[in-house]
């Protein structure tokens, strides 16, 4: 069974054709800058790159092209869109009506439609891409997979902001969390791994990549997360602040004489790691500099390591303790230092990382000693995968 996963970012698509038996990638694609110039399609098949350059204005010649890129004679994969049975499409904002994917209709479309104010730059591109598919495969069952379905078990005491109360009644404005998808699967196989029911655990899990959140979960179920709003909040990031002070907002306005969109655009796109740094938003590029005597590449990574270090100790409290910490995404499944380093000050509840064990990237991997009471785990995240798996479940 072939089930292709699209993932309409605001300005890329990614897609995987995948087979669901053997759960392998039969084709991975990115398309880039699209509504921008030079915007192209990147297809990786057997890890043989096929790039088609190609005028790409919106997601519906987005999907044009990823669908000529399948069926293409040579670079294909595919004879045509009917040896598909199924699509599964990220969706970033399934507002407080998801809490697990669901089978698309009408119904879903419109609701996601009426809530698109709560991720402007992305539900509207998801839209169209779950659009454009209907009409190019009118026949194949589509699955919606949401970035927040998995923390709807957020309790009020979690999600609720202490703001008017009647702003979240009328206005949606509460906790809502993202990065679901990857909590749920790195949960899960953890639970695997351990061999364990995951309804027995306590799990921090650290999904620490470009964007990055933390998750609390209890019972199999999410909790608390670090996320908000908007996937703006939580702990520092690539280029995205986390949670400051927002009397900010208001001072860089008023008394600074920033436009708002100036300022959204300070707090998305200039801060986090980047912003302190002054060097990059890649963490490679931070820790050579900071290894190189770089101060402020230094006191950047010594913030995103002392967030994440008081984020994990609040999770855990509100859990009434922990069974093991995972590490996931492209710095948590890379970088040792970050993981050496959110994990000090843990001593005391009986966590050892095992410096050798840590030096491990991008695998499954224990990092914990034997004796360890807690113990911290690498484990790779597949967003790909859980999708591709809810959708064959749906179907
Ligand atoms: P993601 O958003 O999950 O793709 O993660 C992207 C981030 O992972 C980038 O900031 C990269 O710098 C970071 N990353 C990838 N490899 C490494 C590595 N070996 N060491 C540190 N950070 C890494």
């Amino acid at each position: 069974m072939k089930i292709l996963i699209i993932n309409c970012g605001s300005s890329s698509l990614k897609y995987r054709l995948m087979n669901i038996e053997t759960e392998e990638a039969i084709a991975d694609g990115l398309v880039e800058r699209i509504g921008l110039d030079a915007s192209r399609l990147v297809q990786k098949v057997n890890g043989e790159k096929y790039i088609v350059d190609a005028e790409i204005k919106d997601h519906n010649d987005a999907i044009n092209e990823v669908i000529k890129a399948l069926t293409d004679k040579t670079h294909g994969v595919i004879e045509d869109m009917t040896e598909i049975t199924a699509v599964g499409h990220r969706v970033v904002h399934g507002g407080e009506k998801y809490n697990e994917s669901v089978l698309i209709d009408e119904s879903v479309i419109d609701y996601l439609t009426e809530i698109s104010n709560l991720a402007p730059l992305h539900n509207p591109a998801n839209i169209i891409g779950i659009k454009s598919c209907q009409k190019h495969m009118p026949n194949v069952p589509m699955v919606a997979v949401f970035d927040t379905a998995f923390h709807q078990t957020l309790k009020p005491e979690s999600f609720i902001y202490a703001i008017d109360y009647n702003l979240y009644k009328n206005n949606k404005i509460r906790k809502y969390g993202f990065h679901g998808t990857s909590h749920k699967y790195v949960s899960n196989k953890l639970a695997e791994v351990l061999g364990k029911d995951l309804k027995d655990l306590k799990i921090v899990s650290c999904h620490l990549g470009n964007g990055a959140s933390l998750a609390a979960i209890k019972d199999g179920k999410s909790m608390d997360t670090t996320m908000g709003f908007t996937p703006l909040a939580g702990v520092p990031m690539g280029t995205r602040c986390g949670n400051i002070d927002p009397s900010i907002i208001p001072f860089l306005i008023t008394d600074c004489g920033y436009k708002m969109e100036e300022v959204s655009d300070i707090l998305n796109k200039k801060s986090g790691v980047l912003g302190i740094s002054g060097v990059s938003s890649d963490f490679r590029d931070i820790e050579e500099a900071a290894e190189n005597g770089n101060e402020r590449a230094k006191l950047a990574l010594d913030i995103f390591h002392y967030r994440i270090r008081a984020e994990i100790g609040a999770l855990i409290a509100n859990m009434g303790g922990v069974d093991a910490i995972i590490f996931t995404a492209g710095v948590g499944e890379n970088s040792p230092e970050t993981r050496e380093e959110c994990l000090k000050g843990f001593e005391f509840l009986g966590l050892e990382l095992d410096k050798e064990k840590n030096k491990v990237r991008g695998k499954i991997a224990e990092i914990t000693t034997e004796e360890s009471k807690v113990k911290a785990f690498v484990i790779p995240t597949n967003e790909e995968l859980m999708i591709a798996k809810d959708t064959k479940k749906l179907i």
